[in-house]
């Protein structure tokens, strides 16, 4: 079967989320397995070892297979017991064993990650199969494998996180629970094949600083568990077996890269004020507080968006009102850090919570999510809302309420928290007195309404992740609907001009947090808005910093006069990306077609 040893060179090109470019081996990573660990082995001992390992793994799993067949047999029933038959012959198979040996041998690596490697191979061969029920046999493989793997396991105890090499994570798609589940610091990159510029996969990798592409579509067919892979997460390309040339020629890019990188952290701290004086103050996205040292080394001025819900996911159990304040007492008055906003939950939609009451939803991105559960499950709400009062006593804090979409709403979340506020301090305990106030402005009716909202808030926080998939009615987390997703439709623009206007009218300060802050091609639209604040993931700070310094105000109010005045999204696209690259030639090398 010459398809074993094939190894051809495949590029397929998706959505780049997290720039940066990585080379390395895949793993293939599917939901309903169990992570693989891979490891060499330094000696031919350790080789023999470990083939030993692999076959006391066949005999345990044949055992257990037939005690099964056994207990099944009593049970009464024929079809089961058929099926067992098969599996045992699949475990007793020669091929499938000596390949297993061979890679071993070959590779000199662990026994768990050359079974992953047989299984992919021959998950390639089944699905080429024309009859349905041919191909459906790979399941018994895999199902065997596992049986194997978990027998691996109960003899090492080692675990991917003490002993294993990084790999690149491809999947269809990373929910909040997969990356709970596996080792996610083992991987250098992601590759998926779905999932847009917002997905939760995007929102994991800018945050761990890892290259990502998403929306690739079929990278689950076409990579193996170990094939070499380069994933440009700025470019949004991936390459599969990458030739020689091509290798070279990617090294080389990365470093690039890297390069360009470390001098933009060198100048990180520096403050984003344009060569005509105007200060746009930078802040950074979070979802965890072990974050805080990368905001910090890529020069956030302050947290502007702290996700909390990154608390609530896959637990069992709900998160007391300790431990809420365990993490923000951790962010809250560091040094460094001017404020820290914290965002009350944003459960529902793309995101996740494991408690079954919650059930599934036909249309969960507008559903029971964030400001409107929050207001349906008060108890818990005033859990999380306590625990940000008391830390609010400790340094500047302010706090953003999501999904704000009428006046009732604001009104009612901020009298659940002065509530709990003031029962705190009627308890004697220390609360925060000058806690900020402020919405997300993501909804499309809170722009209409945003005069009315402005005077209830300290702040507008524009969540243009959300804005934009309402306002252009595109689900953020559907690819077949990603080249719909633009932020510079004339319709967002006008949106967010409104935003502005309406809140420095109203003498509030003004945020972007969503990812279009993110994108330096955007950065003089923003400061040609006169956003008092950007916040982004914080990898993407030092450039987009970088770029408010080498502007002026007057120029950017130019350049947006001349871009409202586009009726077609891909004008603007086209002028600004010219005009960017022509102002600032070093800082999109590495997007360009070089
Ligand atoms: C947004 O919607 O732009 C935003 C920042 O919030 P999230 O991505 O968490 O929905
Ligand atoms: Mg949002």
């Amino acid at each position: 079967m010459e398809a074993f040893d094939a190894k051809r060179t495949m590029v397929i090109k998706g959505i780049g989320v997290s720039p940066g470019i990585v080379v390395g081996k895949a793993y293939l990573f599917d939901r309903f397995d169990t992570q693989v660990p891979l490891y060499h082995l330094n000696s031919k001992t350790a080789v023999a070892q470990e083939v030993k390992r692999f076959k006391a793994a066949l005999k345990a799993t044949e055992i257990q297979l037939q005690e099964l067949k056994t207990k099944l047999r009593d049970l009464g029933g024929l079809e089961p017991l058929y099926i067992i038959d098969v599996h045992i012959m699949i475990l007793k198979d020669r091929r499938f064993i000596e390949k297993t040996v061979e890679n071993i041998h070959a590779q000199a690596v662990n026994a768990e990650w050359a079974l992953r490697i047989t299984i992919d191979k021959y998950r390639e061969i089944f699905e080429k199969m024309e009859e349905d029920y041919l191909r459906g046999r790979i399941a018994d493989i895999q199902f065997v494998g596992q049986g194997i793997l978990r027998n691996l396991a109960g003899k090492k105890r080692q675990t991917a996180r003490e002993i294993g090499e990084a790999v690149i994570l491809v999947a269809k798609e990373l929910s909040p629970a997969d990356t709970a589940q596996i080792k996610i610091d083992k991987f250098l990159g992601f590759a998926t094949d779905f999932g847009g510029k917002t997905s939760h996969t995007a929102i994991v990798a800018q945050s761990m600083g890892i290259p990502a592409v998403v929306g690739l579509e079929k990278i689950t067919k076409e990579v193996k568990t170990n094939d070499d892979l380069i994933v440009d997460g700025s470019s949004g390309v991936v390459i599969i077996n990458p030739d020689p040339e091509i290798l070279r020629r990617y090294e080389g890019k990365k470093k690039h890269y890297l390069d360009l990188k470390a001098i933009s952290i060198g100048e990180a701290s520096l403050a984003a004020i344009t060569q005509d004086n105007y200060r746009i103050e930078i802040g950074g996205n979070i979802e965890f507080t072990e974050e805080i040292p990368s905001a910090l080394e890529h020069g956030a001025d302050n947290i502007g968006l702290y996700r909390t819900e990154f608390i609530y996911i896959n637990r069992e159990q709900l998160p007391t009102e300790e431990e809420h304040f365990a993490h923000y007492r951790s962010i809250v008055g560091v040094p460094g850090l001017a404020w820290t906003t914290i965002r009350t939950f944003d459960l529902g939609g793309e995101k996740f919570f494991s408690d079954p009451k919650l059930g599934r939803e036909m249309n969960p991105q507008m559903g029971l999510r964030a400001i409107r559960f929050c207001l349906k499950e008060i108890e818990l709400f005033k859990v999380q809302l306590r625990a940000i009062a008391k830390a609010s006593y400790f340094g500047k804090t302010r706090l953003l309420f999501p999904m704000i979409s009428g006046l009732e709403e604001i009104r009612q979340a901020k009298q659940v928290f002065y509530e709990v506020r003031d029962q705190l301090a009627a308890d004697g305990i220390p609360v925060g007195n000058d806690i900020e106030i402020g919405i997300m402005i993501e909804v499309p009716a809170a722009v209409v309404i945003a005069d009315a909202l402005a005077k209830e808030v300290d702040f507008f926080s524009i969540g243009t992740n959300d804005l934009i998939q309402y306002a252009l009615a595109i689900d953020r987390v559907n690819e077949r609907v990603t080249y719909l997703y633009e932020p510079l439709h004339p319709a967002v623009l006008r949106l967010v001009t409104q935003v502005v206007k309406i809140g420095h009218a109203a003498g509030i300060r003004v945020a972007m947090c969503g990812e279009m802050a993110a994108e330096p091609n955007y950065a003089m639209i923003l400061l040609g808005l006169e956003l008092d604040e950007l916040s982004m993931t914080p990898s993407a700070i030092p450039r987009i910093k970088r770029i408010i310094r080498g502007s002026t105000l007057e120029e950017s109010k130019k350049l947006l006069k001349k871009v409202m005045t586009f009726s077609l999204a891909s004008e603007t696209r086209d002028y600004v990306e010219a005009y960017m690259r022509e102002r600032f030639p070093a800082e999109f090398l590495i997007n360009g077609n070089s």
